[in-house]
């Protein structure tokens, strides 16, 4: 399994726009995060995970031209509002694109873009169109994508409800503040996990530093990877602090497994 972290940062992106503090005006690349947004490629099927605001521009770096499924964490803008962009691959593969997320997700995202949730059988695709797939609102469930079959598990995000995802030894949790018991067990023996971890500060939607720190503790990854970091975190700086088997994020970090 080959997974690209596509995009590693908060809602804002670093450099924030006006923003003068240091990271924003770091010239260290690993300092550059774009919105949230990872890719796998696991036994021929290429699974897109949210569709982040930049992911044209994560598409053309990383030299993305098919995605077979989009799993959604959930319909925030900054994870979702680069969904016109899927009508390259919708374009590219001539047909629409399956994307799986909780009733929440995708009734909020048929909303906002109704236009794109008609799914069409081949012929020219002016827009982009997409399958919703809601999936049940279990504690933890199991979609079958192709050969894969990837686990779902239920994150708090303050008012709602995120969607954490595992496919074999890797998962993935974004924007969570706090994990159910049940999560717990999905991450049972996950040899690389990606983390929340939006700064040192606590805040009420989203993990931070101490609390992610204790979370890998608990689960014990081979590999914990720090994600959808703001502007508090130097990558060096933080780097050079985190126990072993932790680092932070960066867009265009691969990892195999
Ligand atoms: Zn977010
Ligand atoms: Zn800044
Ligand atoms: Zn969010």
């Amino acid at each position: 399994m080959k997974v690209t972290i596509l995009g590693s940062g908060n809602s804002t992106g670093v450099p924030s726009i006006g923003c003068k503090c240091e990271v924003c005006q770091s010239t260290n690349p690993k300092n550059k995060r774009s919105r949230v947004s990872a890719f796998i490629e696991e036994r021929g099927c290429n699974i897109l995970i949210d569709s982040s605001p930049d992911l044209r521009e994560q598409a053309l770096k990383n030299n993305i031209t098919r995605v077979d499924a989009l799993l959604y964490t959930h319909a925030h803008a900054d994870h979702a509002n680069g969904i016109d962009d899927m009508r390259s691959f919708n374009y590219l593969s001539n047909k629409s694109i399956p994307a799986y997320g909780n009733a929440h997700t995708i009734n909020t995202l048929c909303a906002r873009f109704s236009y794109i949730f008609t799914p069409k059988t081949g012929g020219f695709f002016y827009g982009a169109s997409l399958n919703g797939q809601i999936v049940p609102e279990t504690p933890v469930g199991k979609i079958e994508i192709a050969d894969n079959t990837v686990t779902y598990f239920q994150q708090n995000h303050a008012k709602i409800n995120t969607l954490g995802y595992r496919i074999g030894g890797f998962a993935y949790s974004t924007d969570v503040k706090a994990l159910p018991e049940e999560s717990f067990e999905a991450l049972r023996g996950v040899e690389v996990w990606v983390v929340d971890c939006l700064r040192r500060a606590e805040t009420f939607s989203h993990s931070h530093l101490a609390q992610s720190l204790q979370w890998i503790a608990r689960v014990q990854p081979r590999l914990a990877i720090l994600t959808h970091m703001d502007h508090d975190f130097d990558y060096d700086r933080l780097s050079n602090k985190l126990p072993a088997g932790v680092v932070p994020a960066y867009d265009g970090m691969i990892v195999e497994l």
